[in-house]
């Protein structure tokens, strides 16, 4: 009997050897082997006698080998050649460089073969590389049958995964195929979940996603496995949203009149999205338990306002706040916007990155800062990375805000929590900040359920009113002098561009300088001799950068010229403009993010999508820009053409496969969600699902929430 926690070495016809092979791709115990799915099925359910078989069909027929042998070529390589014979004709098969059947056939044995037929100068029909699969007599005189032999891998639908140079599909077949019957494989999830959903059993499910009579029975396992992971994933989420609620946080009393006398010094208008999630924020502090919220807002929605009162509560009860941005150049901008929006509070506003320190704009070395932030003479901290180093520790930090968190990797977003929460433990007792995440990646809500399970979402749905449409257009090569000819007039009448240049192929911050750098020279002598570029990239000193931003926000500069380093939120109102090179290389959500740095102001804005030749399909891609500026619509588009995978990148690099295959399946997630919610009003504890407890923490270390 074989455990799913054994070491795949102990499985059948796996060694030493295979088992190191199979470590390489990830696979170190039995529950890892029978969890590595196969990506598609061949199907060679159709069985004919060797004289029907034609050219092009993929087929599977059974004989008796008649010849076997190996043909050297040159330069190492070989032929495994085979004839096969039944009661109609004989047919060839060869394998090139595939010594196995050698190992398993021989002159006399019975064999059954499925695969591809091809034609050898237009007359000899032969199986190129086919499955192969030792049978016995009886089998073979039984023909009509279809195969289900234990041993047998070939019939029906055959399972392909994704090989390397050492583990062949045939190779996990075969051991699968052996290991499955050993293994105890109790069902974990609960009998009524199981039921209520139609989904196979465990056991079932992996008999039928590995060796699966037909298509049916095979998406109804990827389906169990896909709601198995995704209701492990809520049931972690859960659990550890409940212990986070375990902590203690202090209480933000709300101050009705200094918020209401906040906001009516606003020049605008709370849109009502804003209301409401300040209100869910403002809700949040007043609790002794600690917040954990995801504030979810397209580009320009409005987000730092509703941080900002948040802020005002907090620094108002005499409490601490820190606000961590991703960059340096965001980092000044908060601080900046945060301290004239505050101007007539009279806190203590400092600022605190890797190449700056100062309070109230009074310049101050990094020690005395540091100091500052212990005995609470600073009140709120922006600042970037350097805000959360081991040295610094807080008075009393009440709250704690990160920006733009999915510019932050997943490892550094769990460092940062770790050092936020250690930092502000006093007195031994643990008090933890209320933690308030932004976010202007719009991710569809499902989605940022399944991904960030353990927050809670407040979701910036609207606009400011009056925002403009920036009306966006996809250019090819042969339309760039037109759109050169509009910006032209633009400057003339002292509006601002960007021109963001594309990703380089290698994606090193080397050539991507480079390019931009080639980009800008182009520019200026061969476009617009006549304006005042800048050039702005990741590899320049933050003084230079801060220099060229303030140029640019002083109108000294009429045309930024910029790596992706513009993408989070620079607030430019003049700059009208943008040119987009390459922008088939961006994914949708990207472009989005980007085309957000215009339309801030007043004036309609523009933004110029320019692709390389050749790009036809991605130019279709490009049109879902030219129809919507709304974040959410365009996520979801992203999502659907790229697939979850591709469109999340680096967000949930933990996730494994199936669920990410499932995270477009709204109705998985949500079901998963509420099935979790359930289970744990039922047994908080999971005291009477063991197994499903175990199978749960052992996901928490493979997967990350925020
Ligand atoms: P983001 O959500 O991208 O961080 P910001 O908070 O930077 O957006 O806001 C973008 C711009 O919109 C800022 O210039 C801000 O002053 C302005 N703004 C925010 N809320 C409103 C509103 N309700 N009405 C009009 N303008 C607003
Ligand atoms: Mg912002």
């Amino acid at each position: 009997m074989l455990f799913l926690n054994n070491a795949v070495a102990l499985a059948p016809e796996v060694g030493a050897k295979n088992a190191k092979n199979l470590n390489s791709l990830g696979i170190q115990t039995i529950e890892d082997l029978l969890y590595y799915f196969p990506f598609r099925y061949e199907d060679f359910s159709s069985q004919k006698k060797i004289i029907d078989v034609q050219p092009g069909e993929t087929i599977t027929v059974r004989g008796k080998v008649l010849d076997i042998k190996s043909i050297p070529l040159r330069g190492r390589k070989n032929l495994t050649e085979i004839y096969v014979q039944d009661e109609t004709a004989s047919i060839k098969a060869v394998w090139f460089n595939f010594a196995m059947p050698l190992r398993f056939l021989s002159k006399g044995k019975y064999v059954q073969l499925s695969g591809k037929i091809s034609i050898y100068k237009g007359k000899e029909t032969y199986f190129q590389h086919p499955n192969f699969e030792l049978i016995n007599k009886t089998l073979y005189e039984n023909s009509e049958q279809i195969l289900t032999s234990k041993t047998g891998s070939t019939s029906g639908l055959a399972p392909v995964y994704s090989e390397n140079r050492n583990i062949t599909s045939y190779f996990l077949r075969r051991v699968i195929r052996k290991t499955l019957p050993q293994v105890s494989l109790e069902e974990f999830l609960p009998n009524n979940f199981i039921q209520e959903q139609k989904l196979p059993f465990f056991s079932k499910a992996l008999q039928n996603i590995h060796f699966p009579k037909n298509q049916t029975v095979a998406t109804l396992a990827k389906k169990r496995f896909a709601f198995e992971k995704m209701f492990l994933i809520q049931l972690r989420a859960l659990e550890i949203k409940k212990q986070w609620e375990n902590n203690t946080a202090v209480k933000i009393a709300f101050d009705e009149k200094i918020i209401k006398n906040f906001v009516d010094s606003l020049p605008f208008q709370l849109t009502n999205a804003q209301k409401k999630t300040s209100w869910q924020i403002i809700q949040d502090l007043k609790k002794n338990k600690p917040m954990n919220r995801l504030l979810e807002g397209d580009v320009g929605s409005g987000k730092t306002i509703v941080a900002v009162m948040a802020i005002l509560s907090t620094l108002n009860q005499g409490f601490q706040v820190s606000l961590l941005a991703p960059t340096e150049v965001l980092a000044i901008q908060h601080y900046s916007g945060i301290q004239e929006l505050l101007k007539k509070y009279k806190f203590k506003i400092g600022l605190l990155t890797g190449s700056l320190s100062k309070i109230n704009d009074k310049k101050i070395s990094k020690t005395k800062f540091s100091e500052k932030i212990k005995t609470g003479e600073v009140d709120l901290i922006i600042g970037t990375h350097a805000i959360i180093q081991d040295k610094i520790s807080f008075y009393n930090l009440a709250l704690a805000i990160i920006d733009e968190q999915h510019r932050f990797g997943v490892k550094q977003r769990s460092f940062l929590q770790q050092n936020t929460l250690k930092n502000s433990t006093k007195n031994n007792k643990k008090i933890l900040p209320h933690l308030l995440t932004m976010t202007a990646t719009p991710i569809p809500r499902t989605l940022s359920l399944a991904i960030f399970g353990n927050l809670d979402l407040s979701i910036i749905d609207e606009y400011p009113k009056g925002k403009k449409k920036i009306i966006t257009k996809v250019i090819p090569p042969q339309g760039r002098d037109q759109i050169y000819q509009f910006i032209q007039q633009q400057v003339a009448k002292a509006k601002q561009v960007f021109v963001i240049c594309p990703l380089v192929e290698e994606s090193s911050k080397i050539s991507e300088v480079r390019s931009a750098k080639k980009e800008f020279e182009k520019l200026q002598k061969q476009v617009f001799p006549n304006f005042s570029l800048g050039l702005l990239h990741g590899k320049m000193k933050p003084k230079e950068k801060g220099i060229i931003m303030e140029n640019f926000k002083n109108k000294k500069i009429d045309i930024l010229i910029s790596t992706s380093v513009v993408e989070v939120g620079i607030d430019i109102p003049n700059a009208t403009s943008m040119l987009i090179e390459g922008a088939e290389r961006f994914g949708l959500a990207q472009l989005h993010q980007f085309r957000g740095r215009v339309g801030r102001g007043q004036d309609q804005s523009y933004c110029f999508l320019f692709t390389s030749d050749n790009v036809a399909n991605s130019t279709a891609r490009l049109k879902a820009m030219e129809k919507t500026n709304d974040g959410f619509k365009i996520a979801e588009e992203d999502l659907k053409l790229r697939g979850p995978g591709q469109f999340l990148g680096t967000l949930q690099s933990g996730t494994p496969d199936i669920a990410m295959e499932s995270l477009s399946d709204v109705k998985l997630i949500q079901s998963a969600r509420l099935y979790a919610q359930s289970l744990l009003v039922y047994d908080p504890d999971l005291k009477n699902f063991t197994l499903l407890k175990n199978k749960s923490d052992l996901l928490s270390e493979k997967i990350h929430f925020e």
